[in-house]
C-alpha cells in the first residue's frame, strides 16, 4: 500500500517561502529589485524611505594602493567635457566646483565594473525646491545615474531623491548630510554585458552606501536612467567615461577615485 501525503504540510510549506523570500535581500530577486514595477517613473505618491541620520562627515577617504585616482584635489587633467575639451569646473582647496552651465565634465578614460568612491557638497545657502536644489549626478559609463540632490529636508519625488538610480530606483533610506557638509558614495558597479549581436546578457547591476549606509543591495537596472523614461538597453563598449553632471547647481566634489573590478 502507498504511503498516502497529506497535501496540507506541503501547501503551507510552499506558502510561507512565498511569503518569506522576498525579505531576504540577498535572494534571487531583492525587494527593491522589483520595486520600480508598482511605480511609474517619478511617481510622486511613490513612498519616500525613512531619514537615518549618519554619523559626522570625515577627512577625505584615503584611497587603497590599487585605486586609479581620478582627482585628488590638485587639477582636472583626467577630466574633459563632452566635446573632449578641457574640463572647465573650478578647482579650489581640495575639492572641484560645478561652474553652471560650463557642461557635464567626463573622464579621459573608460572604465566598467568598478568600485568607485566619491565625496560631494551641497551648496550653503541651500536655494530652490525639489530638483532645483544641489543637483548634479554621479554616471557611470555616462549612462547609469546616481543621483546627487540635497535631499536634506527637501521633498521630491522618490525616485529622483539623493542616492536614486535615477528613476528606477529610491535609496533605500535618506542618508543626507546638511547641505555645506561632505558626504561620500561608495558604489559597487557591474556593467551591463551584451552578446556580439548587441543582445543582453546580463542587466547592470548596483549596490551604493550613502555617507557608509546601504542605499542598494544589488539593484538591477533596467537600462540607462533618463528623465521621465526608462529606455531600454542598447549595447554599448564595455568600457566608458565616468560623468559628473553640471545640472546648473555649483555642487562641490573631491577625492574621487575607483577599483576596476574586471
Ligand atoms: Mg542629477
Amino acid at each position: 500500500m502507498k504511503p498516502r501525503i497529506s497535501l496540507i504540510p506541503i501547501s503551507l510549506f510552499i506558502c510561507t517561502l512565498w511569503v518569506l523570500l522576498p525579505a531576504f535581500p540577498g535572494g534571487l530577486c531583492s525587494n527593491q529589485q522589483k520595486a520600480h514595477d508598482k511605480w511609474a517613473i517619478h511617481d510622486p505618491n511613490r513612498p519616500l524611505p525613512p531619514v537615518v541620520i549618519p554619523g559626522p562627515s570625515l577627512p577625505p577617504v584615503p584611497p587603497p594602493s590599487d585605486a586609479i585616482v581620478l582627482f585628488d584635489g590638485k587639477n582636472l587633467f583626467n577630466w574633459v567635457d563632452s566635446k573632449g575639451e578641457p574640463a572647465r569646473w573650478k578647482v579650489e582647496g581640495d575639492y572641484m566646483e560645478v561652474v553652471p552651465k560650463t557642461g557635464n565634465i567626463q573622464t579621459k578614460h573608460g572604465f566598467g565594473s568598478c568600485q568607485l568612491h566619491i565625496e560631494w557638497m551641497a551648496p550653503i545657502p541651500a536655494g530652490g525646491e525639489g530638483q532645483d536644489r544641489g543637483n548634479s549626478g554621479v554616471f557611470l559609463m555616462g549612462l547609469y545615474e546616481v543621483q546627487v540632490l540635497d535631499s536634506f529636508e527637501n521633498k521630491t519625488y522618490a525616485d529622483g531623491m539623493a542616492g536614486a538610480i535615477y528613476g528606477q530606483y529610491p535609496p533605500l533610506v535618506n542618508a543626507c548630510r546638511k547641505p555645506g557638509e561632505w558626504q561620500t558614495y561608495d558604489i559597487v558597479f557591474y556593467a551591463p554585458k551584451f552578446d556580439a549581436e548587441g543582445k543582453l546578457l546580463e542587466p547592470a547591476r548596483m549596490t551604493v552606501f550613502h555617507n557608509g549606509i546601504l542605499i542598494h543591495h544589488n539593484a538591477e537596472l533596467t537600462g540607462p536612467t533618463a528623465h521621465k523614461a526608462r529606455p531600454p538597453y542598447k549595447a554599448h563598449a564595455g568600457k566608458l567615461p565616468l560623468m559628473l553632471q553640471d545640472h546648473s547647481h555649483p555642487v562641490k566634489f573631491r577625492n574621487i577615485w575607483l577599483r576596476e573590478l574586471e
